[in-house]
């Protein structure tokens, strides 16, 4: 085997909306060409991982690289395309810094959707839904997954409700104390079959949910109330919690990691 053949650890892992295919010449953005020839400093003969979250993960190599422009070739397939978990995150948007640490940690914790919604105490009125994507995507280069969560468009708590698919459980994570706890309440599910269908996680405001939303919840079929133990974590700590939670109890952290 030749050095062209073998499959190198290439420096950089990108996401790129193209095709990828053999011999494929997918676009890089300007700040990905930026990043490869002025950051990394690679130049032409240096492979990178790519993936689109359609075709599996590719190695590439750069064909051209310099003045703000940098080409690549695709060359072949090193991970075919799989799915993950069905499990959305839905939460009240907090301020800037705490959604960026949930929308990058929630991708590496395995979610399909970032959905925020606006409840009756969310403290801020607008999300910016192109920085969300921008985050989710960083992390899903850096975590080494094959695909990048969806950005649900974020809607008003009524909506939500109004408009949810009964075929997806909604995990509420209920700071009151009166619900089971995240263990005992996801038990029953822990014998699904891998992946365990289609599920969401629910995690309010800062300035906790009220009392007739948790109501209105409450009175759903597809909805699970659960506790995430005695102290009130705040909002970005309940959603990696709860996330974590459902990771190691119906989701992939049941299965052994690859080796390196
Ligand atoms: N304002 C509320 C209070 O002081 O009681 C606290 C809200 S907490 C900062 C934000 C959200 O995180 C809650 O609405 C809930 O979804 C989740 N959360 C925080 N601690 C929790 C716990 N111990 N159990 C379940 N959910 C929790």
């Amino acid at each position: 085997m030749d050095d062209r053949q073998a499959i190198e650890r290439p420096r950089a892992r990108l996401f790129v909306e193209d095709t990828l295919a053999c011999d494929a010449r997918p676009m890089l953005a300007p700040g990905q060409a930026h990043y490869l020839s002025h950051v990394l400093r690679l130049g032409a003969g240096a492979t990178v991982a790519l993936f689109n979250g359609r075709d599996g993960e590719w190695q590439a190599r750069i064909t051209e690289a310099g003045g703000g422009r940098c080409a690549v070739v695709v060359e072949r397939c090193v991970r075919a395309q799989c799915d993950g978990a069905d499990l959305w995150l839905v939460f009240a948007p907090v301020k800037r810094a705490p959604i960026a640490l949930i929308a990058a940690k929630a991708t590496e914790l395995g979610v399909a959707a970032l959905w925020p919604v606006f409840t009756r105490h969310t403290a801020v009125s607008r999300v910016n839904v192109g920085r969300l994507r921008a985050n989710a995507i960083e992390a899903a280069e850096q975590c080494g997954r094959l695909d990048v969560p969806a950005i649900i468009e974020p809607v008003r708590f009524a909506e939500m409700m109004a408009g949810w698919p009964p075929d997806r459980r909604l995990v509420v994570c209920d700071e009151t104390g009166r619900a089971p706890p995240i263990a005992e309440a996801l038990s029953g599910a822990a014998r699904l079959p891998k992946g365990g269908g289609k599920w969401a996680l629910l995690v309010g405001p800062e300035g906790g949910f009220t009392r007739s939303e948790l109501d209105a919840l409450g009175k759903l079929p597809f909805v699970t109330r659960v506790g995430l133990g005695p102290r009130i974590l705040r909002a970005d700590t309940a959603a990696l919690a709860g996330l974590a939670c459902w990771q190691a109890i119906i989701g992939d952290w049941r299965q052994r990691g690859e080796p390196e």
